[in-house]
């Protein structure tokens, strides 16, 4: 199986490429960057640190996914439908891990499930895959007598708000009440916002440093609070996440699928 990453020289992009190249049965397509960026000509395997293989990081989109059997995206939201129609055009399974979606970048996504196997998840790591069951399943028991708060932190680069992942959790949470998270979720407090409201769920975003990824999720109930969550110590987890999902979609019939299908948790 041949695996392209687009966006290769990215902080995930990189992961990636160390992971495809690590991995057994499986190899690197090429790689692509933005026109301008630096690593554009330089061989994929040395722009991670790893002896010269051959292939040059391009700017040709077209041409990886028609070299691809997968293609896996960690870029930005604007890259994505682009990357969506090339994937249904060229017939190459895609892996989306890019985070802050707008509704027609999701659609665009929906749009190539029905050609091609394409799996997309916030968070590509075994552990929030199992909290996220997790809090469903919690969410369930407790019932909405116990707040649910979710609080996340990242490094100071990321650039949406709250995390991809928080807000998966926020679904998940809803969905083990029954109910949509639209209909609940207070996403930012400032100012005289009065008491919380019964059933909300809020989210809480922390930036700075280094830090990979970090989630809670809090129930606090009268006399007591429960706390589950993840820490991410490394982008490796996520890299190695996506190349699993890549390996997956051998074989598999068209259709959006979750890295919890990947995992066989659903
Ligand atoms: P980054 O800014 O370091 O990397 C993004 C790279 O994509 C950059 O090198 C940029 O030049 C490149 N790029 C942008 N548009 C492109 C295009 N059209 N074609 C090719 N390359 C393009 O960001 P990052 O920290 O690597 O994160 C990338 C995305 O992955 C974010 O949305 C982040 O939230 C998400 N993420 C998801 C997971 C997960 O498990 N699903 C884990 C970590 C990060």
């Amino acid at each position: 199986m041949k695996i392209g990453i687009v966006g290769c020289a990215g902080r995930m992009g990189r992961n990636l490429v160390r992971a495809v190249l690590a991995a057994e049965g499986v190899a690197l397509a090429g790689g692509t960057e933005t026109a301008g960026n630096p690593a554009i000509d330089e061989d994929v395997a040395v722009l991670v640190g790893e002896s010269a293989c051959g292939l040059t990081v391009g700017n040709d989109p077209a041409a990886l996914f028609d070299a691809g059997d997968v293609v896996i995206d960690f870029t930005v939201p604007a890259a994505v439908i682009g990357h969506a129609s090339l994937a249904a055009r060229h017939g190459c399974a895609l892996v989306v891990g890019t985070t802050g979606l707008a509704s027609e970048q999701q659609e665009a996504l929906a749009a190539a499930g029905e050609v091609v196997p394409v799996v997309q998840a916030a968070n590509m790591s075994v552990g929030v895959n199992l909290l996220l069951g997790l809090t469903r399943q919690v969410a369930a028991i407790l019932g909405d007598d116990y707040d649910i708060e979710i609080v996340e932190m990242h490094h100071r680069h990321k650039v949406d708000a709250p995390s991809g992942t928080a807000l998966a959790l926020g679904h998940a949470a809803a969905a083990g009440r029954g109910i949509a998270l639209d209909a609940v979720s207070q996403r930012v407090r400032d100012g005289h916002v009065g008491s919380r409201r019964r059933g909300e769920i809020g989210f809480a975003t922390l930036r700075g440093g280094d830090v990979v990824g970090d989630h809670t999720v809090v129930f606090a109930g009268d006399g007591e609070r429960i706390e589950i969550g993840h820490r991410a110590s490394s982008r490796e987890v996520f890299a190695r996440g996506a190349v699993r999902a890549a390996q997956w979609t051998a074989g598999r019939p068209p259709g959006l699928y979750s890295m919890r299908n990947v995992l066989g948790l659903e």
